[in-house]
C-alpha cells in the first residue's frame, strides 16, 4: 500500500533528516514512527503527502509513485491529522468538519449530513456541538473534530503525526482507546508519529523504530518490546 524505497531526504541547510531509508505499510495497517525528536519522522510522513520532497529513492502509493501524482488528488486520498488541529475558527465544528466534502464538490446538506455522521464517530453528539465553534471546545474535542475532518473524504490512508500530543495525559488516554476502536471500524492505512513509545505501543500494528534518520527496528509490538 505504502512502500518506500531507499529514501533519503537532505535538506537545503545539508541536514540529512532521513537516510536511505526502505519500507512497506500494508493496506489496513496502522504502523506508529516513535523516536525522539529531529530523528526523521515527521520527515518521513510528510513526503507521502508532498508536503516534503525526496532527495533520493521512490515513495509508492498502490503501486504508484506520489512523485507523479497530482498533489491535490494526492491530498483527496490521504487524511492529514496534526498535534494542533488549525480549525477554522469563524466556522461551526459542523462546517469545519464538512470542509472536504464541500470542496470536493458535494451538495452542501449532503456535506453537512457526512459530517455529523463523522463527528458521531469520533464521539462529538452532532446536536450538541456541531453548531459551536473552536474556542468554545476543549483540546480533546479539537482533536476529534480533526480526526473526523480528515476522515471526511473517506481517504483510503490517514497520516496523524503526535495526533494526541496535545492534550493531558487522561484525555490522551480516552482519544487513544476512541481511535482503537474507530480503526477497527474504518481500518485505513495509518502511519502515526509519536515520541511516546507507550503510545506506539498501544496503538500500533507494528512500530517503526527511529534512530538519527534511520528505522532501527520495524517490528510488532510484542517483538519490539522484548528486544534488548
Ligand atoms: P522528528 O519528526 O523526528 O522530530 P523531523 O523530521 O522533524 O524529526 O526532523 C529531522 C531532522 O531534520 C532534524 O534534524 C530537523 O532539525 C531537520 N529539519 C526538519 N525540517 C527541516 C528544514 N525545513 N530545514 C532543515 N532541516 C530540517
Ligand atoms: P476533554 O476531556 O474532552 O478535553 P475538558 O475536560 O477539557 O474536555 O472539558 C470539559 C467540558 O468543558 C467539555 O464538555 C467542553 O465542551 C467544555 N468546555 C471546555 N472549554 C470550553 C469553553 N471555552 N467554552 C465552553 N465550553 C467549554
Amino acid at each position: 500500500m505504502i512502500r518506500f524505497e531507499h529514501v533519503t531526504k537532505r535538506y537545503a541547510d545539508g541536514t540529512t533528516a532521513v537516510d536511505d531509508l526502505s519500507f512497506e505499510v500494508a493496506e489496513g495497517e496502522l504502523v506508529t514512527l516513535v523516536g525522539p525528536s529531529g530523528c526523521g519522522k515527521t520527515t518521513t510522513m510528510k513526503m507521502v503527502n508532498r508536503l516534503i520532497e525526496p532527495t533520493e529513492g521512490r515513495i509508492l502509493l498502490d503501486g504508484a509513485d506520489v512523485a507523479g501524482t497530482d498533489p491535490v488528488a494526492l491530498r483527496r486520498r490521504i487524511g492529514y491529522v496534526i498535534q494542533q488541529v488549525g480549525l477554522f475558527p469563524h466556522r461551526t465544528v459542523l462546517d469545519n468538519t464538512a470542509t472536504v466534502p464541500a470542496l470536493l464538490g458535494w451538495k452542501r446538506n449532503k456535506a453537512r449530513e457526512r459530517a455529523a455522521e463523522l463527528l458521531d464517530l469520533v464521539g462529538l453528539d452532532p446536536a450538541t456541538f456541531g453548531d459551536r465553534y473552536p474556542e468554545q471546545l476543549s483540546g480533546g474535542q479539537r482533536q476529534r473534530v480533526g480526526v473526523a475532518r480528515a476522515l471526511a473524504a473517506d481517504p483510503p490512508v490517514l497520516l496523524m503525526d503526535e495526533p494526541f500530543g496535545a492534550v493531558d495525559p487522561v484525555v490522551r488516554e480516552r482519544l487513544q482507546n476512541e481511535f482503537l476502536h474507530l480503526q477497527a471500524t474504518v481500518r485505513k492505512t495509518v502511519l502515526l508519529v509519536t515520541h511516546d513509545l507507550e503510545e506506539a505501543v498501544r496503538l500500533g500494528d507494528r512500530i517503526a523504530v527511529y534512530g538519527q534518520g534511520r528505522i532501527e527496528q520495524f517490528d510488532t509490538p510484542a517483538a519490539v518490546l522484548a528486544a534488548p
